[in-house]
């Protein structure tokens, strides 16, 4: 079994994970940004916050009572408590995107997904803008930012968004990880947020860089997490090949406008990313006209 990288490498891991989330991303260097370099060292997530296996093991998570019995995905929705209208659909659990995770809303309208913030800059940015557009969005955010910016998280659930669990600190093989860790990352997740938001409702999770397996859907499920995947990648990280302007901006938009579909899930990251709210101002009006767009039930 993997065991504990040395804080070096797991430092310089996260501090790339974060920089985007497809599977594809080629994340830019940590020092090209100083956001990134800034927030990594005001950070000390990857230091002391992340327990060893062991402190994991002697500090379960407070949630670990009343823990169900590893419910599959399908189980899910048997297990779910009432808390949706009656007789209204929350959507497949179970879908056709990696290992089973869902792909689409299970309606007609489209969701657009922002990852891997709370930015204490892109994101209140992006939030100006969707209630300037009357716009219900999802924000998949990381465990240590949200602890790091609750005011943030506050504002995404206090203007109605959707919240998802988008792991503590990014880890690309997060599958790969012991048990112990997994349980901890996916609570401490929910903890940092309910946090900032006690008693938030958290229903969602996706994997980093849509990484989904079997098993880590598993640990999700025990959470009462649905695992959400996406069908529409903006590519919004392609930034060594489009930069961060008007091409960019072109490249994005073209690649919302051919793939959205009624039913879709648009993958987008806000975090350390600008130009993404700048693409937004002139995407969402576009896809307001051709498109009901919700916030993920
Ligand atoms: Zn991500």
């Amino acid at each position: 079994m993997r065991r504990a990288a040395p804080l070096l490498a797991v430092v310089v891991a996260s501090v790339l994970a974060l920089s985007g989330c497809a599977k594809n991303a080629r994340p830019k260097a940590a020092s090209a940004n100083p956001v990134t370099s800034a927030s990594a060292q005001g950070s000390p997530i990857e230091a002391s916050a992340v327990p060893s296996v062991s402190a994991a093991a002697a500090s379960p998570s407070q949630s670990a009572k009343g823990k169900p019995p590893t419910p599959t995905a399908k189980a899910l929705s048997s297990t779910k408590p009432p808390a949706a209208a009656p007789g209204r659909p929350r959507g497949p659990v179970t879908g056709p995107g990696p290992a089973g995770s869902i792909k689409d809303t299970g309606s007609d309208a489209v969701a657009l997904t922002f990852d891997d913030g709370p930015d204490p800059k892109n994101t209140m940015d992006l939030l100006d803008l969707l209630k300037e557009q009357g716009v219900k969005a999802t924000f998949c955010v990381v465990g240590s930012r949200a602890r790091d910016h609750p005011e943030v998280v506050r504002r995404i659930a206090a203007e109605g968004h959707t919240l998802c669990n988008h792991s503590w600190q990014h880890l690309q093989n997060l599958s790969e990880r012991e048990d112990s860790y997994l349980s901890w990352d996916l609570q401490s997740t929910n903890d940092a947020i309910r946090t900032a938001v006690p008693g938030a409702r958290i229903d969602y999770f996706r994997a980093p860089y849509g990484n989904f397996t079997p098993r880590l859907i598993e640990f999700a499920a025990r959470l009462n997490l649905k695992p959400i995947y996406w069908d529409v990648d903006d590519e919004c990280y392609t930034t060594s090949k489009y930069g961060v302007g008007p091409a960019m901006a072109n490249h994005m938009t073209a690649i919302v406008q051919r793939d959205t579909r009624p039913g879709s899930i648009i993958l987008s990251h806000e975090n350390l990313k600008p130009h993404t709210v700048a693409t937004y101002r002139s995407l969402l009006p576009w896809l307001k006209s051709q498109f009901r767009l919700i916030a993920l039930p």
